[in-house]
């Protein structure tokens, strides 16, 4: 098993002490379960793993629920944040939270 980079630093050469991990380059600790891997797997259209920040691009319109508004494909979201459920993508179009699936997307 690999140890993860330093959130911080993104340095490659942490080390773990008693089931902290610590980075040599920047001094940050942090543990296992605080580690940079995202806790849910989402994938976009293309089966490409998406993480957290991402920015993806509509591959088809969307209607948006409860109201008359339309999400056009093609439309490029920035920020996005991985989440559990139906709807795997939270972010903000336009200033409006929105909750996406990860099937209609592709990433940029
Ligand atoms: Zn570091």
């Amino acid at each position: 098993m690999s140890l993860p980079p330093c959130p911080q630093c993104a340095s490659e050469y942490t080390y773990e002490d008693g089931g902290q991990y610590i980075c040599p380059e920047c001094a940050h600790e942090w543990n296992e379960t605080e580690s940079a891997a995202p806790a849910v797997e989402v994938l976009d259209a293309n089966g490409a793993a998406l993480q957290n920040g991402d920015t993806v691009i509509l591959i088809k319109d969307l209607k948006v629920k409860g109201s008359s508004m339309v999400i056009k494909q093609g439309t490029k979201v920035k920020g996005i944040r991985l989440q559990e459920g139906d709807h795997n993508i939270g972010c903000k179009i336009d200033g409006s939270a929105m909750n996406l699936k990860s099937e209609f997307v592709k990433k940029a």
